[in-house]
Parts: C-alpha cells; structure tokens; sequence
C-alpha cells in the first residue's frame, strides 16, 4: 500500500555510481543539540541513514556543536535515542564539531597567514551597515587591510581571552561586493566566553557554523553533505573553505527541500517555546511534533519511516497534508495493534433475564488477521458497561445501536434489546434494562435482522484507565504562516481530554508503550512513563480509526 516517492538525491547517486563515482558513499546527520529532533529531523535521518543503508555506505551522527549557551547534554542524549528508535545505528563513535576545533583554530590561523581572514573590531550593528543589501555592494571594514603578523596577534589574544564577548570577530576575506552576501566577509569566529558541555571551559572564541560545517565534512570524508535548502546560498561558502584550506577531502553539498506539514510548526525554537511556556508538558508531550512525542502518542518507527518514504525528496519545498501521516501510521497499525474493547463513557446495562451471579468466558482474538497471537478472554455478566455515545433516547432514523425498544449486538457476544431507561433526579440516563436473546450467539436472530454491533464490557471485570484524547495542538493549517500574528494564537483549546474509561480484563497487563486497536474507538498507546500494568493503566489515544478530523 505504501509507495515510495521519488527521491533525486537517492537517483542521483544511483547514476554517479553507473559511471563509475561515489562507490563509498559516507553521508551524515549533523543536529545541533539544542531542542529535540521533529518530524522534519526524521525526514533528514531517513534521507542519510537510509541511503548509506540501501547502498552500503557509512552515516555519521555528528552534533553540530558550536553554540554552547543554547546546547546540553540532555539533548545529546535525547537525539541519540530518537535515532536509535526510528531504527538507524551511526558508524563508530557519536562525533562533535567540537572534536575539530583545534583543527578549526589552525585552519583559521592559515587563513589568515594566506591574507585570507582578518580581525575586525566593527560592533554588529556597524556591521550590517557596511554589509549593505541585496541590491548594493558591502563597503570594506576599515580593519580588513591589517597585516598578517597584527591578525594572528589579534587571534591569538582573542583565543586566550584577552577580549570580552562580542569585542572582536575573525572574518574571512572575499568580496564585499560579491552578489551572494555569504560571500560578504562572512565571520569565522566569535569571542563567547561560555561553559561548553564537551569541551568545557577549553575555549572563549567558537567557530561559526559556515566555518564548521564543510571542513567537519572533509575531515570525516563525508562524500554526500545533504541539507535543506536555506543553505544553498551557503554553499559557494562552503565551497570557497574547501578550495583555500589543506583539507583532506572534497565532499560535495546537495540540498533538498525540508519537510513542512500543515497543523503543525516544526522549528525547534517555536517548539521550545511550547515546552518553556508550559503549553505542554514537556519535548516529548504527546501533542508534540518531536519524534519522542510522537513515540510516546504511539507512532511506531516504522509508520515513520513509511511516511518518509511517501513524501520523498524533491528539491522544492510545498507542504504535506498531515493525513499523510495519519495514513502511513494507521496503515502499520492496522497490522500491529491488538484488539481490546473500552468503553470511554461508561453507562451501565443491566441484563433483566440474565441469571444474577452467572459468569461466562467468552473470547476473541487478538488480531483478526494474526492467528499466532491467540485470544482474550471476555467474561460476560449480568452488568455490563457500554459507551453511552452508543445509546440514544430518541434516536434518528438509520440510529443502528441502541434505543428504547431497539436491538444491537453486543460485540462478540449476544443481540440485546433495551426494555427500559432508568434516569436519575437530574434526568439523566444512569443505566438500562435490557434483555438478550440467548439464541443469538455467534448467530443471528430469527426472523429479524439487527445492524448495529456496539462494544462493552462487563462491570464487575472492567478495569479503569486514564485515558487521553489527544487532538491536534493547533487549529489552522499554517500555524506559523503569518509573520504578524502570534502562532500561539492558534493554538487548539481542546487538545487534551482526559476521561476514565473501562476496559477488558486482557488490558491489566498492558505494558508500556503497548499499541492497541480499542474497536470502534481508536487506535491507543500505554503511556511510555505513567501507565504501570495492574496499577495505573493510561492509554493515549494515537489516532482515530478514520479521517474523522480533516473538518
Ligand atoms: P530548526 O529550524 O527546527 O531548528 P535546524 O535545521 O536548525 O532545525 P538542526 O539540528 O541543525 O536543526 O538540523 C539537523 C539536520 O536536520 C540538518 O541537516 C537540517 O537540514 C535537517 N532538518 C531540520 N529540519 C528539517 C526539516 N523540516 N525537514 C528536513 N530536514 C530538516
Ligand atoms: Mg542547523
Ligand atoms: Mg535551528
């Protein structure tokens, strides 16, 4: 059912290798470790792993580590399992830009040797200005002409912290008046003295990401250096470090279009913002579009990677309908999760004719399609519980479940009828009367036919869960398209509801991150943290069982 889309990079090496190239492919995924990996990380982690997979070439993971202040450990860690999660494994040793920034420093120390990079002293402001725009050329820093013996002083100063932050940067030494304003005396490094998580208090200059980026890829010999689009205006950059410094390989930037869905806002920053504001409980929220809250709402690795494959790599961006999501994962669901009946709104059914204290064990299996998984037990008694979405007092026509006088299945068990309406002072509905038809087991009824099927389950047995209905954190389709408005604004109200629900017995034992189909209502997840098997049962709800919400 799923099909795989087409992808111009993967075609691309396909045809470098029928002429004879890229026989070692080594490709890589370079997160900074500030925010957890999303959606979009997957599409880039499905890209590089894939590829080196399919072709038996090499992926690094390498943190793009040159941003202290905003980077952590916690992050490290949180990527690392996310990646091992959706199934990929890196070759040999996680790897920081970090590794590389003695390497950096004597790169940048011969630059400046060449005449290639200078020590400039404008402030930022000042430096904008003399960048100038796109339609007119940059003006030259008045520090650009210093000698080479002043500028290596200088960097060396600024490597031993001579200078407070932000007092002096190194740029390269191109072209102020180059059409592409990366080419503009881009800055190679900054004054930040600031505690790093790898390399400590080591170092109070860090190298810009242009600076990093490219020779990290050659020290590696990454062949394929693929990345999103905004950087394609980088790339003569990149380019140019690679032609002036001694490097030990020549990889080659290709960028694709990133991936964008609609409800929803994947940027780490903004999705940070969720997390500090309290919007949410945390990166791995249930509703976030991370993919370890996309783990703990019950996605599996593969529907994931299923998704990536349907979406493809094109070189120009639009943005998937997020149903595409919804599609690969029900797709894998359908195949992965067992059954369970749980009634989400509990209302009692008392059976008038059914023997007070009489017990029977019917059963069902697991998975209609998946024999080897064997079957529940279902103990069916004289209380029963079903939802009571399923029962209506004055039913229109075509109401195939249950009303007054109106007969249903109960799933997997006998057809009843319901007699009577017990209210309470309120005048609400507490529970029915109804009685069954004892020859109606596994049969149908004589003479009649009765349509409905509605699940239940048997009061004394049914056992009580939290259960979270969770719906999409934002209500327009482009949260973050208008650049005045607050996409918190947009935010749905309702996209958490929390009911106590009851199940069938065979739920007790749930474990963690178990997936299950609850007939008629969803697909569900046991909670990866709260729910603990015969305790405390929390089932998050995945997603419906059809396209009910597309409005
Ligand atoms: P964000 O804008 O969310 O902060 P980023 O690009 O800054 O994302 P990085 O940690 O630098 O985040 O990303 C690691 C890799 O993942 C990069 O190669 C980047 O191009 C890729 N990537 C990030 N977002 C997407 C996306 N939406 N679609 C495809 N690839 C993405
Ligand atoms: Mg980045
Ligand atoms: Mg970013």
């Amino acid at each position: 059912e799923i099909t795989a889309a087409s992808n111009f990079i993967r075609t691309m090496i396909h045809q470098q290798r029928e002429a004879g190239q890229a026989q070692d492919i080594v490709t890589r995924f370079p997160p900074e470790p500030n925010g957890y990996l999303h959606i979009g990380h997957a599409k880039s982690i499905c890209l590089n792993f894939g590829l080196a997979e399919e072709l038996g070439g090499a992926c690094h993971l390498r943190f793009d580590d040159t941003n202290p202040e905003k980077e952590s450990q916690a992050y490290i860690d949180a990527i690392q399992e996310d990646i091992r999660w959706l199934g990929y494994q890196w070759a040999g040793e996680v790897r920081f830009a970090s590794n590389y920034f003695e390497q950096l420093y004597q790169w940048a120390v011969h630059l400046i040797r060449e005449g290639l990079a200078y020590v400039c002293e404008l402030n930022a402001e000042q430096m904008r200005e003399y960048r100038g725009t796109l339609t007119e050329p940059g003006r030259p820093s008045p520090y650009r002409e210093r000698s080479v013996e002043e500028n290596l002083a200088e960097f060396e100063q600024m490597r031993a912290g001579a200078y407070p932050n932000g007092a002096k940067v190194l740029r390269a030494k191109i072209d102020m008046a180059a059409p592409n304003i990366n080419l503009r005396d881009p800055i190679l490094y900054r004054i930040r003295h600031a505690h790093h998580h790898q390399t400590g208090d080591q170092w109070c200059i860090y190298p810009s990401y242009d600076f990093t980026h490219g020779q990290s890829d050659a020290i590696e010999g990454i062949t394929h250096s693929l990345c999103t689009l905004e950087f394609e205006d980088h790339r003569p950059l990149y380019e140019w470090f690679l032609r002036h410094l001694p490097v030990p390989s020549q990889p080659v930037q290709t960028e694709f279009a990133r991936l964008n869905l609609n409800y929803t806002v994947t940027s780490k920053r903004k999705l940070k913002l969720l997390v500090d504001e309290g919007i949410v409980e945390g990166w791995d929220d249930p509703r976030m579009p991370t993919i370890a809250g996309l783990r703990r709402r019950g996605y599996t690795a593969k529907s994931l990677r299923d998704f990536c494959d349907m979406i493809g790599v094109t070189r120009s961006g639009g943005v998937v309908d997020i149903n595409m999501l919804y599609f690969a994962l029900r797709n894998d669901l359908e195949h992965a999760a067992r059954r369970a009946m749980v009634v989400l709104n509990p209302l009692k059914v008392v059976l008038t004719n059914w023997k007070e204290g009489e017990e029977v064990e019917l059963s069902s299996p697991h998975h209609p399609a998946r024999e080897e998984l064997g079957e529940r037990r279902l103990p069916f008694t004289r209380e029963l519980y079903i939802d009571s979405d399923d029962f209506m007092e004055e039913p229109p026509k075509k109401f195939f479940r249950l009303a007054p006088g109106q007969e249903v299945r109960l799933r997997n068990a006998w057809v009843i009828r319901c007699d009577e309406v017990i209210k309470n002072a309120q005048g609400e509905v507490v529970e029915l009367r109804c009685s069954y038809d004892p020859d109606t087991l596994g049969k149908n009824p004589e003479g009649r036919k009765v349509k409905g099927v509605i699940h239940w389950v048997s009061a004394q047995h049914a056992i009580p869960a939290e259960v979270r209905l969770y719906d999409n954190l934002f209500q327009v389709e482009a949260p973050d398209a208008d650049k005045d408005t607050d996409f918190l604004e947009h935010l749905n109200p309702d996209s958490l509801q929390v009911v106590q629900a009851y199940c069938e017995p065979s739920l007790a034992l749930a474990q963690p991150e178990d997936r299950f189909q609850f007939e008629r209502v969803g697909y569900f997840c046991a909670d990866r943290y709260q729910h603990q098997p015969g305790e405390k049962l929390v089932f998050n709800r995945t997603v419906g069982l059809k396209d009910s919400w597309a409005k």
